[in-house]
């Protein structure tokens, strides 16, 4: 996947729009996660150095084509001139008469905030006459936002066809971890898949079972296919009316090459509570009156088996209920094992979506793997193997 970076732009002296996401949690007017925004400082301090002068672009929330005041960017200045060590000024629109006065008045390090480009209706539906009114605040534009690259919004991929365009740095790192993982990725490959529902990740699992070695299925969607399989799994979580569906997938998997591993041992409990007495049993021996919340040690050793013999994993969803103890013990396990191997350079892993990234924080090995995403549903949506509209702007801009 070949797109430009900022080195590749000539910026010096010129208005970049910068697509940034600054979609970041709140309480009473105040940031209560600047994780976000720390991750856009490089981007910001990489155009200043090409002597560009950033003008950035974000949405919040879902205003839906309305001025909403509680949405209003406004808000996030005070930390992002914390995290950026600089004033940032901030612009009441994000197009039209204010927005090109302020942009006309810029000095060389000046940063331009704009006012959340979902308070315009063009925005989500990707009006060229808006897309272009953006563009012509600037010379050249730069997407930061892999987490808002799943949509086909003028600030995100209309905006992308009209300038010269480049990947800013956390989107170059999402872009090439991605690829590193799936796109072109050193064999044999394994991804992970745990998580509640196999519903929820039907097309995830069709696209990896085409593309990667070994498939380790874990969580609550481990109990529909070992359901699906005759097995007995007593009370658990699981998706009963679906055990057709994970045949299919399992069929396409053996045609497909891909080795399917799910839990040889389980983690069982009465009681879906903290700290509640568990037992470990062998996967055939689950009774009627237990709920499967954990893989089990034998699993673990076999998942670690399967990454030591693997050069990429690719990772989305808990193995278990890893929010409550002991239901996290094997999790964690998996985690810092792909950990470990990473650390001693032979695996590259990459994880992502919504609650994996919890997952591994809490299982203390964020920093170890090659790659985390916080991108959620556009990380998803790249692991089902759909095209992100704002990324192929990105790849059609530097054709
Ligand atoms: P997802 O959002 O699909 O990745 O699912 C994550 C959720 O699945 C977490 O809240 C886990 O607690 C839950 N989960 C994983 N395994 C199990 C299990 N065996 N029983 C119940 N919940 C589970």
């Amino acid at each position: 996947m070949k797109f430009n970076r900022i080195e590749d732009l000539d910026i010096d002296g010129k208005v970049v729009l910068t697509r940034v996401d600054l979609n970041v949690p709140m309480d009473n007017g105040v940031v209560t996660d600047t994780t976000r925004i720390d991750k856009i400082v490089p981007t910001v301090k990489a155009i200043q150095e090409a002597g560009g002068k950033p003008v950035l672009l974000a949405h919040f929330d879902r205003p839906k084509g309305q001025r909403v005041e509680s949405m209003s960017l406004q808000q996030i200045v005070p930390a992002l001139e914390s995290a950026l060590g600089q004033k940032v000024t901030y612009v009441e629109e994000a197009v039209g008469g204010p927005a090109k006065r302020a942009v006309a008045a810029m000095g060389t390090d000046d940063i331009i905030l704009l006012e959340n480009t979902r308070f315009y209706e063009g925005e989500e539906q990707n009006d060229p006459t808006f897309a272009a009114s953006l563009a012509a605040l600037g010379s050249a534009y730069v997407n930061d936002a892999f987490s808002a690259a799943h949509r086909a919004h003028a600030s995100t991929e209309g905006i992308a066809r009209l300038l010269p365009a480049a990947a800013g740095k956390l989107m170059e790192a999402e872009l090439d971890a991605l690829n590193a993982a799936l796109g072109d990725p050193q064999r044999p490959v394994v991804a992970v898949v745990g998580g509640a529902k196999v519903s929820t990740k039907l097309e995830l699992l069709g696209n990896l079972v085409e593309k990667v070695d070994h498939l380790v299925i874990g969580g609550g969607m481990a109990n529909t296919f070992l359901l699906a399989k005759g097995a007995e799994i007593g009370k658990s979580l699981a998706e009963r009316d679906m055990t057709d569906t994970a045949l299919e997938i399992l069929d396409k998997a053996e045609k497909a090459g891909c080795q399917i591993h799910l839990p040889v041992d389980l983690v069982v409990a009465r009681e879906f509570k903290a700290n509640a007495d568990f037992e470990i049993l062998p996967d055939e021996e689950c009774a009627p009156d237990v709920m499967i919340l954990d893989a089990g040690p034998a699993t673990v050793d076999a998942i670690t088996g399967v990454f030591e013999n693997c050069r990429t994993l690719i990772w989305n969803g808990p193995l278990g209920a890893f929010e409550i103890p002991p239901f996290d013990a094997g999790t964690n396990a998996a985690a810092q094992a792909a950990a470990r191997l990473t650390r001693e350079g032979r695996l590259i892993s990459v994880a992502g979506g919504g609650d994996t990234v919890a997952a591994l924080n809490k299982a203390g090995v964020a920093d170890d793997f090659t790659f985390i995403s916080t991108a959620g549903g556009a990380f998803l949506e790249w692991m089902e193997g759909k095209e992100l509209p704002g990324v192929a702007a990105l790849v059609d801009a530097r054709r």
